[in-house]
């Protein structure tokens, strides 16, 4: 038997049995990893206040031989993030990006990237340095760019004007290409949805740019929610559906900005 220990955020737990919890974490060393916590449940001592969501911990775990789960021995915790537990709109942004991560990644494969994107936006969110929705385009935007699927904002697909000399306030992007045409190109795009020039300008500039220099970007509100609606339909297209956690979070936006 062998044990490994790594940094790891919380993703998802459930209950298993009468005593066990069931855990997915994103870990630095292995990636995505479920791991089973015997007596989790039973014993308030062993893992006390440290198996919450979100929560980043230094993990000790246990691989049996053959197959089978990783049994967690023993955790320590760096930081609860509690702050986004206590308020439902951070908790719904961090639960979404914590979905993606799960339904994206394949299990045990690092992605140390995918790691430090998901530390920074978990610790800007708690501390609420940077905005809840220019977090949730940032995270998107760098997420789908490590997993090989940015949406390209360059030029039109198919003229190859350069998105700075198409001279139209609108650009069109096609989700099925991943790419944007010219209004002149538009008109034979099957799975089109309409962007305004400077959303998708705000958008290049974020992913030509570090996440802190990134994080400065001032959007105007339109920009913003324009940017996150397009992040989020783009993302369940190659979903092929929408993530339940996302279903929550626009509910709960939409209730919010109509306030
Ligand atoms: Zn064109």
């Amino acid at each position: 038997m062998s044990t490994f220990s790594t940094p790891a955020i919380l993703l998802r737990r459930s209950v298993y049995g009468d005593y066990d919890l069931i855990i997915t974490f994103l870990s630095l060393a292995n990636g995505k990893i479920t791991v089973i916590a015997k007596n989790a449940k039973k014993s308030r001592k062993r893992f006390a206040g440290l198996l919450e969501l979100f929560s980043l911990l230094n993990m000790e775990c246990r691989l049996p031989k053959g197959r089978g789960m990783a049994v967690l021995q023993a955790a320590a915790l760096e930081n609860p993030f509690a702050d986004i537990r206590g308020d439902i709109m951070k908790t719904a942004y961090a639960s979404y990006w914590a979905e993606l991560i799960n339904l994206w990644l394949e299990e045990g494969k690092p992605q140390a990237r995918i790691f430090h994107l998901l530390h920074y936006c978990l610790d800007a969110l708690n501390t609420g340095i940077l905005g809840n929705e220019e977090l949730s385009i940032l995270f998107q935007l760098r997420f789908l760019s490590f997993s090989g699927l940015s949406p390209d904002f360059s030029e039109c697909n198919c003229c190859h004007a350069g998105t700075d000399e198409i001279r139209s306030d609108w650009l069109v992007f096609e989700l099925a290409k991943g790419g944007i045409l010219c209004k002149g190109c538009s008109s034979s795009a099957l799975s089109a949805l309409k962007l305004s020039k400077g959303t998708v300008k705000q958008l290049l500039w974020i992913q030509a740019n570090d996440l802190k220099k990134a994080g400065r970007l001032k959007f105007t509100r339109p920009a913003l929610i324009e940017g996150l609606n397009f992040l989020e339909r783009f993302i369940a297209f190659h979903i092929g559906r929408e993530p339940k956690s996302l279903k929550f979070l626009r509910n709960l936006r939409s209730q919010k900005f109509k306030e």
